[in-house]
Protein backbone atom coordinates (compact mmCIF):
# COMPACT_ATOMS: atom_id res chain seq x y z
CA UNK A 1 0.00 0.00 0.00
CA UNK A 2 1.45 3.43 -1.02
CA UNK A 3 1.95 5.20 2.25
CA UNK A 4 0.65 9.17 1.20
CA UNK A 5 -0.15 12.32 2.29
CA UNK A 6 0.28 16.14 1.95
CA UNK A 7 1.13 19.32 4.09
CA UNK A 8 -1.70 20.05 6.83
CA UNK A 9 -2.43 23.00 8.93
CA UNK A 10 -1.62 22.02 12.30
CA UNK A 11 -3.60 25.14 14.06
CA UNK A 12 -6.61 22.88 14.77
CA UNK A 13 -4.50 19.89 16.56
CA UNK A 14 -3.61 16.56 15.77
CA UNK A 15 -6.99 14.86 15.67
CA UNK A 16 -8.15 17.33 13.24
CA UNK A 17 -5.22 16.52 11.12
CA UNK A 18 -5.55 13.06 11.18
CA UNK A 19 -9.21 13.30 10.48
CA UNK A 20 -8.43 15.31 7.43
CA UNK A 21 -5.87 12.91 5.93
CA UNK A 22 -8.53 10.20 6.16
CA UNK A 23 -10.77 12.80 3.92
CA UNK A 24 -8.45 12.84 1.52
CA UNK A 25 -6.93 9.69 0.85
CA UNK A 26 -4.25 10.02 2.91
CA UNK A 27 -2.17 7.47 5.40
CA UNK A 28 0.00 10.08 6.87
CA UNK A 29 0.62 13.90 6.72
CA UNK A 30 3.18 16.72 7.16
CA UNK A 31 2.76 19.42 9.50
CA UNK A 32 4.72 22.68 11.05
CA UNK A 33 5.48 22.16 14.68
CA UNK A 34 4.88 25.96 15.10
CA UNK A 35 4.25 29.30 12.86
CA UNK A 36 6.26 28.53 9.76
CA UNK A 37 7.94 31.96 10.21
CA UNK A 38 9.25 30.92 13.82
CA UNK A 39 7.63 32.08 17.35
CA UNK A 40 6.48 30.69 20.24
CA UNK A 41 4.54 27.14 20.05
CA UNK A 42 1.53 26.76 21.63
CA UNK A 43 1.40 24.45 24.40
CA UNK A 44 0.95 20.70 23.39
CA UNK A 45 -2.67 19.63 24.40
CA UNK A 46 -2.66 16.34 25.88
CA UNK A 47 -6.09 14.99 25.35
CA UNK A 48 -5.75 15.74 21.22
CA UNK A 49 -2.97 14.08 20.82
CA UNK A 50 -3.86 11.47 23.27
CA UNK A 51 -7.39 10.97 21.09
CA UNK A 52 -5.00 11.57 17.82
CA UNK A 53 -2.74 8.59 18.36
CA UNK A 54 -5.76 6.16 18.91
CA UNK A 55 -7.56 7.58 15.81
CA UNK A 56 -4.24 6.80 14.17
CA UNK A 57 -3.49 3.09 14.98
CA UNK A 58 -7.38 2.58 14.19
CA UNK A 59 -6.68 4.01 10.71
CA UNK A 60 -3.31 2.37 10.61
CA UNK A 61 -1.38 5.72 9.94
CA UNK A 62 2.62 4.41 9.48
CA UNK A 63 4.45 7.08 10.52
CA UNK A 64 4.09 11.26 10.64
CA UNK A 65 6.16 13.92 9.97
CA UNK A 66 7.01 17.17 11.36
CA UNK A 67 8.52 20.19 9.91
CA UNK A 68 11.03 22.75 11.17
CA UNK A 69 9.61 26.16 10.67
CA UNK A 70 11.14 27.45 7.51
CA UNK A 71 12.89 30.55 8.61
CA UNK A 72 15.08 28.10 11.45
CA UNK A 73 18.81 28.57 10.55
CA UNK A 74 20.91 26.46 12.66
CA UNK A 75 23.95 27.66 11.14
CA UNK A 76 23.01 31.60 10.92
CA UNK A 77 26.15 33.87 11.13
CA UNK A 78 24.36 36.59 13.58
CA UNK A 79 24.57 34.77 17.33
CA UNK A 80 21.41 35.60 18.45
CA UNK A 81 19.55 34.04 15.07
CA UNK A 82 21.43 30.94 15.74
CA UNK A 83 20.52 30.74 19.22
CA UNK A 84 16.88 30.62 18.46
CA UNK A 85 17.59 28.19 16.10
CA UNK A 86 19.19 25.96 18.22
CA UNK A 87 16.42 26.46 20.84
CA UNK A 88 13.62 25.90 18.44
CA UNK A 89 15.05 22.60 17.22
CA UNK A 90 15.50 21.21 21.14
CA UNK A 91 12.30 22.52 22.34
CA UNK A 92 10.50 21.16 18.66
CA UNK A 93 12.28 17.73 19.82
CA UNK A 94 11.41 17.34 23.29
CA UNK A 95 7.22 17.97 22.06
CA UNK A 96 8.09 15.50 19.60
CA UNK A 97 8.11 12.83 22.55
CA UNK A 98 4.29 13.42 23.04
CA UNK A 99 4.16 11.00 19.51
CA UNK A 100 6.82 9.30 20.28
CA UNK A 101 8.72 7.27 17.23
CA UNK A 102 7.82 9.78 14.12
CA UNK A 103 10.48 12.22 12.16
CA UNK A 104 10.98 15.47 12.32
CA UNK A 105 12.73 17.21 8.84
CA UNK A 106 14.53 20.85 8.56
CA UNK A 107 16.43 22.61 6.29
CA UNK A 108 20.00 22.34 6.92
CA UNK A 109 19.99 26.41 6.33
CA UNK A 110 21.74 28.88 4.63
CA UNK A 111 25.53 30.05 5.41
CA UNK A 112 25.14 33.98 4.74
CA UNK A 113 28.70 33.95 3.56
CA UNK A 114 30.54 31.89 6.14
CA UNK A 115 31.33 29.12 3.61
CA UNK A 116 29.95 25.57 3.55
CA UNK A 117 32.54 23.91 5.93
CA UNK A 118 31.68 26.32 8.84
CA UNK A 119 27.73 25.75 8.17
CA UNK A 120 28.43 22.12 8.34
CA UNK A 121 30.16 22.67 12.07
CA UNK A 122 27.33 24.88 13.22
CA UNK A 123 24.40 22.42 12.36
CA UNK A 124 26.07 19.24 13.57
CA UNK A 125 26.69 21.10 16.37
CA UNK A 126 23.05 22.43 16.54
CA UNK A 127 22.04 18.66 16.55
CA UNK A 128 24.02 17.40 18.83
CA UNK A 129 22.42 19.98 21.29
CA UNK A 130 19.01 19.33 20.32
CA UNK A 131 18.86 15.27 20.09
CA UNK A 132 18.79 14.19 23.82
CA UNK A 133 19.00 10.49 25.10
CA UNK A 134 16.52 8.44 24.56
CA UNK A 135 14.18 10.37 22.88
CA UNK A 136 12.78 8.58 19.61
CA UNK A 137 12.14 10.90 17.02
CA UNK A 138 13.83 9.99 13.80
CA UNK A 139 15.77 13.64 12.11
CA UNK A 140 15.89 14.64 8.57
CA UNK A 141 17.82 16.99 6.42
CA UNK A 142 15.92 18.03 3.60
CA UNK A 143 17.87 18.20 0.18
CA UNK A 144 17.41 21.66 -0.87
CA UNK A 145 17.72 23.55 -3.81
CA UNK A 146 20.66 25.80 -3.66
CA UNK A 147 18.55 29.23 -3.45
CA UNK A 148 21.46 31.92 -2.26
CA UNK A 149 23.69 30.14 0.44
CA UNK A 150 21.54 27.18 1.23
CA UNK A 151 23.48 24.28 2.31
CA UNK A 152 22.07 20.55 1.54
CA UNK A 153 21.69 20.90 -2.57
CA UNK A 154 24.46 18.66 -2.83
CA UNK A 155 24.29 14.88 -1.62
CA UNK A 156 27.89 15.93 -0.36
CA UNK A 157 27.03 18.48 2.03
CA UNK A 158 24.52 16.49 3.63
CA UNK A 159 26.64 13.35 4.18
CA UNK A 160 29.27 15.79 5.76
CA UNK A 161 26.26 16.66 8.37
CA UNK A 162 25.94 13.27 8.99
CA UNK A 163 29.46 12.75 9.27
CA UNK A 164 29.50 15.39 11.86
CA UNK A 165 27.00 14.61 14.40
CA UNK A 166 27.44 12.41 17.31
CA UNK A 167 24.43 9.90 16.20
CA UNK A 168 23.94 9.39 13.03
CA UNK A 169 22.10 6.53 13.07
CA UNK A 170 19.20 8.39 14.58
CA UNK A 171 18.97 10.86 11.53
CA UNK A 172 18.24 10.52 7.96
CA UNK A 173 17.05 12.41 4.67
CA UNK A 174 14.24 14.05 2.95
CA UNK A 175 14.21 14.16 -0.56
CA UNK A 176 12.85 16.66 -2.30
CA UNK A 177 12.08 16.20 -5.60
CA UNK A 178 11.75 20.24 -6.68
CA UNK A 179 14.37 20.92 -4.45
CA UNK A 180 16.71 18.35 -6.41
CA UNK A 181 15.74 18.72 -9.67
CA UNK A 182 16.12 22.59 -9.65
CA UNK A 183 19.45 21.67 -7.84
CA UNK A 184 20.82 19.75 -11.02
CA UNK A 185 19.73 16.42 -10.41
CA UNK A 186 18.08 15.05 -13.37
CA UNK A 187 15.33 12.87 -11.70
CA UNK A 188 13.17 13.50 -14.75
CA UNK A 189 15.58 11.81 -17.52
CA UNK A 190 18.32 9.96 -15.27
CA UNK A 191 16.20 9.31 -12.11
CA UNK A 192 18.58 5.18 -12.16
CA UNK A 193 22.04 7.18 -12.07
CA UNK A 194 20.83 10.07 -9.29
CA UNK A 195 19.53 7.17 -6.93
CA UNK A 196 22.82 6.02 -7.52
CA UNK A 197 24.72 9.09 -6.68
CA UNK A 198 22.63 8.99 -3.63
CA UNK A 199 23.03 5.30 -2.76
CA UNK A 200 27.27 5.51 -3.40
CA UNK A 201 27.54 8.97 -1.16
CA UNK A 202 24.59 8.92 1.42
CA UNK A 203 23.39 5.26 1.06
CA UNK A 204 20.12 4.48 0.37
CA UNK A 205 18.85 3.38 3.69
CA UNK A 206 19.90 6.96 4.69
CA UNK A 207 17.01 8.25 2.89
CA UNK A 208 13.45 7.67 5.11
CA UNK A 209 10.82 10.27 3.41
CA UNK A 210 10.09 12.02 0.14
CA UNK A 211 8.61 15.13 -1.01
CA UNK A 212 6.59 15.06 -3.78
CA UNK A 213 6.29 18.61 -6.00
CA UNK A 214 6.41 19.29 -8.87
CA UNK A 215 9.05 22.47 -9.92
CA UNK A 216 7.28 25.73 -11.58
CA UNK A 217 11.11 25.97 -13.13
CA UNK A 218 13.54 24.45 -15.13
CA UNK A 219 16.03 22.00 -14.37
CA UNK A 220 18.90 23.26 -12.14
CA UNK A 221 17.39 26.55 -11.95
CA UNK A 222 17.93 26.57 -8.63
CA UNK A 223 14.31 28.68 -7.15
CA UNK A 224 12.54 26.23 -5.46
CA UNK A 225 8.94 26.81 -6.24
CA UNK A 226 6.76 23.89 -5.92
CA UNK A 227 3.82 23.20 -9.01
CA UNK A 228 1.01 20.80 -8.39
CA UNK A 229 1.65 17.20 -9.70
CA UNK A 230 1.81 16.77 -13.56
CA UNK A 231 1.95 20.35 -14.43
CA UNK A 232 5.68 21.57 -13.77
CA UNK A 233 9.17 20.84 -15.73
CA UNK A 234 9.14 16.96 -14.08
CA UNK A 235 6.06 15.82 -15.58
CA UNK A 236 3.12 12.90 -13.79
CA UNK A 237 5.10 10.43 -15.85
CA UNK A 238 8.51 11.47 -13.23
CA UNK A 239 6.39 11.28 -9.96
CA UNK A 240 4.97 7.42 -11.05
CA UNK A 241 8.15 6.43 -11.72
CA UNK A 242 9.37 7.51 -8.25
CA UNK A 243 6.51 6.12 -6.54
CA UNK A 244 6.89 2.58 -8.22
CA UNK A 245 10.33 2.55 -7.89
CA UNK A 246 12.01 -0.68 -6.34
CA UNK A 247 14.56 1.45 -4.03
CA UNK A 248 11.52 4.49 -3.29
CA UNK A 249 7.88 1.94 -3.02
CA UNK A 250 8.08 1.57 1.01
CA UNK A 251 8.89 4.80 1.89
CA UNK A 252 6.51 7.71 3.04
CA UNK A 253 5.28 10.14 -0.01
CA UNK A 254 4.51 13.85 1.21
CA UNK A 255 2.72 16.31 -1.18
CA UNK A 256 3.94 20.17 -0.90
CA UNK A 257 2.06 21.51 -3.71
CA UNK A 258 0.29 24.66 -4.05
CA UNK A 259 -3.50 22.95 -3.29
CA UNK A 260 -5.91 23.30 -1.01
CA UNK A 261 -7.79 19.80 0.50
CA UNK A 262 -9.92 19.30 -2.26
CA UNK A 263 -6.50 19.49 -5.12
CA UNK A 264 -4.54 17.24 -2.61
CA UNK A 265 -7.63 14.83 -2.58
CA UNK A 266 -7.26 14.75 -6.38
CA UNK A 267 -3.56 14.17 -6.39
CA UNK A 268 -3.59 11.29 -3.73
CA UNK A 269 -6.05 9.41 -6.33
CA UNK A 270 -4.26 9.74 -9.03
CA UNK A 271 -1.13 8.89 -7.33
CA UNK A 272 -3.03 5.86 -5.65
CA UNK A 273 -3.92 4.85 -8.85
CA UNK A 274 -0.71 4.77 -10.72
CA UNK A 275 0.63 2.68 -8.12
CA UNK A 276 1.31 -1.30 -8.63
CA UNK A 277 0.17 -3.00 -5.59
FE1 LIG B 1 10.88 21.82 3.49
FE1 LIG C 1 10.09 20.06 0.85
ZN1 LIG D 1 10.52 23.90 -1.33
Amino acid sequence: MLTIGCHLSSSKGFLHMGEEAVSIGANTFQFFTRNPRGGKAKPLDLRDIAAYREYAMGHGFPVILAHAPYTLNACAKEGRTREFAWETMADDLQRMEAVPGQMYNFHPGSHVGQGVETAVSLIAECLDQAMKPGQTTTVLLETMAGKGSEVGSRFEELKAILERVREPERMGVCLDTCHIYDAGYDIKDRLEEVLEEFDRILGLSRLRAIHLNDSKNPFASHKDRHEKIGQGSLGLETFIRIINHPALRGLPFFLETPNELPGYAQEISLLRASYRE
